[in-house]
This record gives structure tokens, sequence and C-alpha cells, in this order.
């Protein structure tokens, strides 16, 4: 049976009997990844095992949880189901951080030694979501007639990174 990870934790503690851990931590308590999903409804699940390596505490275990995006074909919801590896070392400084063989992950911890679960894992949670995220099969993208207008999405959208490409041009000092 896993224990449940606290919210705010000292790996010390948690390295010294092997014990296998979990944590379920809502979407909407990750301040930056939750700007990057079409909505906060969901949870990540994590497993965490603690281990001692040479001068270091070290984590590894798996993050499970299915985004909720946008499809950037058809605009309608989609979820991606993630299931992906992770293994952090955790040191007491970015000093320490910068000496750390290139192959291992540092996270720092805070003053008193301890970190949050939020913290451990928002920058790695970050990193699996898609940047473009499309239905895998056209037939799957639910109201086909909206991708021919892409034009209108654009009109729509929030300006951030659906710019038009032409905007660049008109920039341009053409002689
Ligand atoms: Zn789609």
């Amino acid at each position: 049976m896993a224990k449940t990870l606290p919210e705010r934790f000292n790996p010390d503690l948690m390295a010294r009997d092997g014990t296998r851990y979990e944590a379920m931590v809502p979407i909407r308590e990750f301040e930056r990844l939750r700007t990057i999903l079409a909505s906060n409804d969901g949870e990540v699940r994590a497993t965490a095992v603690f281990s001692r390596r040479k001068d270091h505490i070290v984590v590894g275990g798996r993050i499970h949880v299915a985004w909720p995006l946008e499809c950037q074909r058809c605009l309608e919801p989609m979820t991606v189901a993630i299931d992906e590896p992770y293994e952090f070392v955790f040191v007491e400084s970015e000093r320490a951080a910068r000496v750390l063989p290139e192959a291992l992950d540092p996270v720092v911890l805070d003053e008193n030694g301890q970190i949050r679960v939020v913290d451990l894992l928002e920058d790695e949670l970050i990193l699996h979501v898609p940047a473009i995220p499309k239905h895998d099969d056209l037939a799957e993208c639910t109201d086909a007639e909206r991708s021919f207008g892409e034009v209108e999405a654009e009109s729509t959208g929030d300006g951030e990174g659906r710019r038009n490409p032409f905007d660049v041009l008109k920039n341009l000092n053409l002689h």
C-alpha cells in the first residue's frame, strides 16, 4: 500500500524506510501549468519512491494525468493522457544544483529542507503538455467544417500565438 505524500515534505524523512508514496493534486493548484490548459479540471497522480544515492536523496516515480486541451484543428475539447517516469535529485541550493552531473535533474529545497509536491512536479508536468495538441485522426475532429475556417479561429482567438503570418511582412521595410 502506498502512503499519501504530504503536501509539503522533507525528503530526508521520506528516504528512511523505502515506502512507496502517492500524491493526488488537483490541476488548479499548479499556478503556471493551469494557464496553458483549456480547463483546470482533473488531477495529477504521481507515485514517488525516495532513496539515498551517495550524498543525495533521489525521488523517482511516474506521473499520470489527462490534460484538458483544445484540439488545434477543430477547436473542440480533447484530453491527452500522460503516463511518464520522472527522477529528481534534491539539493540545498542553486549553487549545489549547478555542480551536479548533467544527467541528474535537481530540485532545490527551501531553507527548512522541505519542498511542496506542487513545486516538485510543476516544471516536469509543463514539459509533458503538447504544444500543438490535435486529435490523432482527422475523423476524430468532431466538427470538420470548422477546420476550413482557421481564419475564423484567428479572429476569435486571444491573439497569443495565433498572429497572422503576413503581419510580419507588413513590418518589414521592403525597398
Ligand atoms: Zn480535433
